[in-house]
């Protein structure tokens, strides 16, 4: 579903993602965590391309993302993503919020689109929050609108940056949840995330992202019992 490739990206003559190597098929979960600063944010803001990287292949869903303008919408459409300030938008209602992108980009019928807003705001158990704006409701639940609006566009794909580290942390569980419930669903998905119960709990593969490379790369077994890399290690004993 994804190929990244020796991927190579610089902010001016910043060095940030050195060489990024990773394959995701259809239906993975994969969790990254690291320290602030690793290139987290960044490797995967190149997969929908709100980056862009400037060395090596990314492919998703069989499409190369180049500069190639209708190539990235296609992406785009395929590639839900959630970001750790939520980023509703605050003078549309919840419902609204949720039937823009299908509305206007993939031009579903305006029927079609409540069902749908509606269906997924059920899902994330909050339909009786579906005509309040975003201010009105607590973290936990913009960010389940959040995932909600992503999840209307029909993705193929959820990237996922650190949705639970702005919540305070008894909104923690309610979006980690529906995140558990996703990945249940057979969902492709990459998370950013230092919740570690989550990787181990829902995780086929753990990253350890530092300096721009992934050091390590294992399935949540081998990732926390037996991490092979010194830093992964020093990293898991900061956080565990
Ligand atoms: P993480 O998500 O792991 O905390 P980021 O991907 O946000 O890391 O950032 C990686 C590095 O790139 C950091 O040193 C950060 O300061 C830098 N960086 C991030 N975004 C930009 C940008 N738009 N311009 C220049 N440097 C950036
Ligand atoms: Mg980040």
């Amino acid at each position: 579903m994804i190929k990244v490739a020796d991927m190579h990206k610089w902010y001016g003559s910043f060095h940030v993602l050195k060489g990024l190597n990773l394959d995701v098929k259809e239906g993975e979960r994969i969790v990254i965590c690291g320290p602030s600063g690793s290139g987290k944010s960044t490797f995967i803001r190149c997969i929908n391309r709100l980056e862009e990287h400037q060395r090596g292949q990314i492919i998703v869903d069989d499409v190369e993302l180049t500069d190639d303008v209708k190539q990235i919408d296609t992406v785009r459409k395929e590639v839900g993503m959630v970001f750790q300030h939520f980023n509703l938008f605050p003078h549309l209602t919840v419902l609204e919020n949720c039937c823009l992108a299908p509305l206007w980009v993939r031009k579903v019928p305006k029927r079609e689109a409540l069902a749908t807003a509606m269906e997924y705001l059920e899902r994330v158990k909050i339909p009786e929050q579906a005509d309040k704006y975003p201010g009105q409701l607590s973290g936990g639940q913009q960010q389940r609108v959040a995932i909600a609006r992503a999840l209307c566009m029909k993705p193929k794909i959820m990237l996922f940056d650190e949705p639970t580290s702005a919540l305070d942390p008894e909104m923690i569980k309610e979006v980690l949840d529906v995140m558990i419930e996703l990945a249940g669903s057979g969902m492709t998905m990459i998370c950013v995330t230092h919740e570690m119960g989550f990787a181990k709990t829902v995780a086929d593969r753990v990253i350890f992202m530092d300096q721009g490379e992934i050091v390590e790369l294992a399935p949540p077994g081998e990732f926390f019992s037996n991490p092979k890399e010194a830093r992964t290690q020093q990293f898991l004993n900061q956080i565990l």
